[in-house]
């Protein structure tokens, strides 16, 4: 049996599970979704949103990019973004970051040219911004953890000033905004930060450092 097959079959297998458990458990999908959450996450096939928080389906509205960037010209994004909010409802978003993230390590390496080099320099952006604190740490390791916590911190601002949060909050709904980082080695989630409507975006500190 070649991989593409395999897939297929646990996938047979996973949908007979659900229906032994729950024979209503397709009926009530069909309905609508009402997650309660949006994740923007990095699209690392190692950090999977709905395993690692056990979110069952309809739990989580995910959208998932390398290095987790938040790009006010994304337009993918931010209609993510407007329906999560604006039609779903979701007033808990969270920005996820993860250790040894790849495209925040060719950030701070310098990305070559194509695609992916063109994606990345929004995360050599915040490389530049946050360069004296980075280049202080003691190893590549460490620069690049550093920079993974402070492209969370980045990233979340980008959300909290997109049009879909602040019609949110010009609304008066408590929209929260988290910033988190996943640790591979320990399978764990860390909260940097949080954003909320009443938060002076001019005076969001940098992180403290979680992924030593
Ligand atoms: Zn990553």
């Amino acid at each position: 049996m070649n991989e593409i097959e395999q897939l297929m079959l646990y996938n047979r297998a996973w949908a007979v599970e659900q229906i032994a458990g729950d024979p209503e458990y397709f009926n009530r999908q069909v309905n609508d979704q009402t997650p309660a959450f949006l994740w923007i996450g990095c699209s690392d096939s190692r950090v999977a949103p709905d395993q690692l928080t056990q979110a069952a389906p309809g739990g989580l509205f995910i959208h998932r990019n390398i290095a987790n960037l938040v790009r006010p010209d994304d337009g993918n994004l931010m209609a993510v973004m407007d329906f999560a909010i604006g039609s779903l409802k979701i007033d808990r978003i969270v920005v996820c970051g993860h250790y040894g993230c790849g495209g925040i390590k060719s950030a701070l390496e310098g990305p070559g040219p194509g695609p992916l080099g063109d994606w990345l320099q929004h995360a050599v952006k915040v490389y530049d911004d946050h360069r004296a604190e980075i280049d202080s740490m003691p190893d590549s390791q460490a620069r690049s953890n550093r920079l993974v916590e402070c492209n969370v911190r980045d990233q979340l601002l980008h959300v909290a000033d997109s049009a879909p949060v602040r019609a949110a909050w010009a609304e008066g709904r408590d929209l929260v905004l988290h910033g988190w980082v996943y640790d591979l080695r320990d399978g764990l989630l860390n909260s940097l930060l949080e954003i909320r409507r009443d938060t002076d975006l001019a005076d969001v500190a940098r992180p403290d450092r979680v992924l030593v």
